[in-house]
């Protein structure tokens, strides 16, 4: 204790000296900061518009297509190297990605949204290292009886990319043309499979992908009413209105686009 005393007395004494001798020469004594909790700096309101240009570019495989590739694989798939070369542009051009919910606000950069249709397994391998490579962000449609089958990612894999820059919307169970089918089954192959993966990432699915693009008013009908918020077409274009989200138009990106032919789809 009284070695504490005395220590506490010198203490007081050097600090009074300090303070004393900074008065005297007239020098600010050193202040004291306290480093308070971070608060988030507000967010500006997002100014919302009626309708966009800004494209949203529809894929399916990013893989090298070789002799075991089917004609169908063949023609939904995009070379690695071809995929790379447009991310590159986008990124070195200041294209900013967008998830859908964000379609219908003003950017000041160039914008687009990124999606994938099926749930292939290379869009994790492939796509998803050179996305984040070029810090870049999409949106996968999952056909939820697909998942964990040959060629398509399980729901682990899902959830790897929910919680990486990837959104995760439906595209039905089991990938019909809805608009053949009655609308008890049409209910189930749409809301189901929001349910499923929710259930299985976490999160809200606020998005849907037509399966071939095929839909009509009772289609979607009932995909607003079973909670989404938009749906994506194969629909070409990039004209889009804040009444129309269920009819939201894509640009289709091909194996056979050469960059001067993605360059010259995204800036349309
Ligand atoms: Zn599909």
């Amino acid at each position: 204790m009284k070695i504490t005393s005395a220590l506490s007395i010198i203490i007081v004494a050097l600090i009074s000296i300090v303070f004393v001798s900074c008065k005297i020469q007239n020098i600010k004594a050193p202040e004291l900061k306290f480093t308070s909790a971070p608060t988030a700096s507000p967010e500006p309101p997002k100014e919302t518009i009626e309708s966009t240009s800004y494209p949203i570019l529809m894929y399916h495989h990013v893989k090298n297509c070789d002799e075991n590739c089917d004609d169908i694989e063949q023609g939904l798939s995009v070379s690695n190297s071809d995929f790379e070369a447009q991310m590159k542009y986008l990124s070195d051009n200041g294209y900013k990605t967008i998830f859908l919910d964000d379609l219908f606000y003003k950017s000041d950069a160039k914008t687009l949204a990124l999606t994938f249709d099926d749930g292939y397994l290379d869009n994790l391998s492939e796509a998803a290292p050179i996305l984040k490579k070029y810090n870049l962000s999409a949106t996968l449609f999952v056909i939820c009886d697909s998942v964990g089958t040959d060629r398509y990612l399980n729901w682990e894999q899902i959830k790897q990319l929910s919680d990486q820059n990837w959104q995760i919307g439906a595209h039905t169970k089991t990938h019909p043309n809805l608009t053949t089918l009655s609308k008890e089954d049409m209910e189930d192959q749409i809301a189901s499979c929001k349910t499923e993966i929710e259930k299985n990432i976490g999160k809200p699915v606020k998005f849907f992908s037509y399966p071939a693009g095929k839909f009509d008013d009772t289609v979607i009908s009932v995909v607003k009413d079973s909670g989404f918020s938009g749906a994506v077409t194969t629909v070409s274009g990039t004209k889009n209105n804040k009444n129309n989200p269920f009819e939201l138009k894509r640009l289709r990106i091909n194996g056979s686009d050469s960059l001067d032919g993605f360059i010259y789809k995204v800036s349309e």
